[in-house]
């Protein structure tokens, strides 16, 4: 068993390379013995979320060569792909959305929100721009909706966080003196590949609002980083509550930046009942 833990090691350190340098002569010895590898193989792991035949469950294989034992590695199963995507969907806090709001559950009744599905599509395409996108006006299920559809697709490849900004905004404000866990709380937030803020600035905004929303803002704004913004102001009111915010999502959303008007939301709640 201790060379499980010898190999478990150099998996930590993302020995799962062909010919990787880094092996330790222990290391290479063990992936040398094609008993040994056989019998790895076969040992049953404890990963959760699906049944993987390949590697039983272990996240990984090792792979033996016929004609040269030097050629012997570490491989990651092609499960682990679906892994992650499964836990980035538990760690966003996403996952009780996944099945009410899906693309395929979006209303396209008029000219408005059929434009604004195909910009969801458009944008998603051309994610690699790391363009971040806005939708503002009342409060209600067509933006929410449309955002968290987009967080979905993007979760596949990306770890994502969803911040409810009224939650959210209480919980880190109530830390403010507490200057560590401030830290590590922002830190989730600011650090993730795709934030996505729902009701951005709703139940006001105060000076420790304004303090926190520039802090998330100008780190994703400086380092060119994912972000999805719904809020029921519009970008202009954004503006005029705070320039330096406000500009810094113009600026990054100038091409994916949109509103929904007060009536149009609310048909959007009457159709859906
Ligand atoms: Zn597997």
């Amino acid at each position: 068993m201790q060379e499980i833990n010898l190999l478990r090691e150099a998996l930590k350190k993302g020995m799962v390379q062909k010919y990787n340098e880094d092996l330790t002569q222990e290391e290479r010895l063990i992936l040398k013995n094609k008993k040994y590898v056989q019998n790895y193989n076969s040992i049953e792991g404890n990963l959760k979320y699906l049944d993987c035949k390949i590697c039983k469950n272990k996240g990984h294989i090792m792979v033996i060569s016929e004609e040269d034992a030097k050629r012997n590695y570490i491989k990651k199963c092609s499960c682990m792909i679906e892994r992650e995507s499964i836990e980035r969907f538990k760690q966003s806090g996403l996952e009780p959305l996944r099945q009410k709001y899906t693309f395929a559950k979006f209303k396209k009744e008029n000219e408005k929100s059929k434009n604004l599905y195909n910009k969801a599509q458009e944008y998603l395409k051309s994610i690699d721009k790391k363009e971040w996108f806005f939708v503002g006006g009342q409060v209600g299920a067509g933006k929410s909706h449309l955002c968290t559809a987009m967080c979905f697709s993007l979760l596949k490849t990306k770890r994502l966080k969803f911040m409810e900004w009224v939650k959210e905004s209480t919980s880190l404000k109530a830390l403010v003196l507490d200057e560590e866990n401030y830290t590590k709380e922002l830190a989730k937030l600011i650090y993730t590949d795709v934030l996505y803020i729902d009701d951005f600035f709703k139940g006001g905004t105060n000076k420790a609002d304004l303090r926190l929303a520039f802090e998330i803002i100008n780190y994703r704004y400086n380092n060119d980083l994912i972000t999805i913004i719904s809020s029921e102001k519009s970008i202009d009111e954004i503006l005029e509550i705070d320039e330096a915010i406000g500009s810094r999502i113009y600026e990054k959303s100038y091409n994916f930046n949109f509103e929904i008007e007060k009536d149009e939301e609310l048909n959007y709640r009457l159709k859906e009942r």
